[in-house]
């Protein structure tokens, strides 16, 4: 299939440059960013369905699954989200300027180039993938849409974009890994990484996991059989076990749902337990957001 090629737009060549060549702490938080994207697009389809039955084209199991390779070299994170069209694609990943990308070059250039784990909050967190993958291939099918599209990149400063066939709806980014990231195949590396960074994502994270197959009295059969398995417990961090929880992960989860670039300064956790019973989790953001006294304010009659 013949497609045109484009050029990214100069900050994002040049955010890609530093991600690809300088940036070597922590690369692990590529699978967050990109796990995080496909919850994200799985909320979209899931709100915009509940006016237009329609775009859920019958499949409302929302999943994401990850899906490793070993003999392409490829590790593919797949969603049933909303997708993207020709145009989303062009103007999301990649021309159209992205005040994040010259903040978060500012940041890193303040911080001395030791924040990676930032880039989600600067909404530039898809390109950490090409801290791993010397190619990143998208394929993608917007909900209500007929055409699919492929988007390719090399990360060097172009990217082409094609048609392309997708039945269902939603995304796979497909990383080609480079030569020393091939541990991201590794079924123990994902597991481990999807419960550090992405536990507290709602939707289910899936792994096909190869296993002996077991008979009826639990003894090992000899065979193997693929199952589907769910990586993350799904379980709301406010229901965990105060113990049990991290003030990263306290603070992880405070980021994702408000998306601030800085921890909270405290955050208070209540349980109360008698004839009700609830918990509560309560953040005190670092900053006063810049509308707190306009936020309500309404103009006009
Ligand atoms: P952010 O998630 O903060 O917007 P990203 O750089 O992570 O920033 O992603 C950029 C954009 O690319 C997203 O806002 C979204 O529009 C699009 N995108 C990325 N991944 C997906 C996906 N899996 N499904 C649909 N859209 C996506
Ligand atoms: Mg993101």
């Amino acid at each position: 299939m013949s497609g045109k090629t484009m050029e990214f737009n100069a900050e994002v060549a040049k955010l890609l440059n530093i991600v690809i060549h300088s940036l070597y702490s922590n690369k692990d938080i590529f699978l967050r960013e990109l796990i995080s994207n496909a919850s994200d697009a799985i909320d979209k389809i899931r709100y915009i369905g509940l006016t237009d039955e329609s775009k859920y084209e019958g499949d409302t199991d929302w999943k994401i699954k990850i899906i490793a390779d070993k003999t392409a070299g490829t590790l593919t994170i797949s969603d049933n989200g909303i997708g993207m069209t020709e145009d989303d694609a062009i103007s999301t990943l990649g021309t159209i300027a992205n005040s994040g990308t010259k903040e978060f070059m500012q940041a890193l250039e303040k911080q001395n180039s030791k924040e990676i784990d930032l880039i989600g909050q600067f909404g530039v967190g898809f390109y950490s993938a090409f801290m791993v993958a010397d190619e990143v291939t998208v394929i993608t099918r917007k909900a209500g849409v007929k055409d699919g599209v492929k988007w390719v990149s090399a990360g060097d400063g172009k990217f082409t974009i094609a048609k392309a066939k997708r039945k269902h709806r939603g995304t796979d980014i497909i990383l080609h890994l480079k030569e020393d990231d091939k541990k991201y195949l590794d079924e123990w590396t994902l597991k481990n990484l999807v419960s550090k960074y992405s536990d507290y994502i709602e939707h289910p994270i899936v792994m096909d996991i190869e296993r002996s197959k077991l008979d009826a009295d639990g003894k090992d059969t000899g065979e193997k059989e693929i199952k589907e398995e769910v990586l993350n417990s799904r379980k709301a961090i406010w229901l965990r076990d105060k113990a049990e929880v991290t003030q990263q992960e306290y603070n992880d989860f405070y980021k994702h749902i408000t998306h601030d670039y800085l921890d909270p300064v405290r955050h208070i956790y209540f349980k109360a337990e008698g004839t009700h019973e609830f918990a509560a989790l309560l953040y005190i953001p670092s900053k006063r957001p810049y509308d707190i006294i306009y936020k309500e304010y309404k103009s006009g009659p």
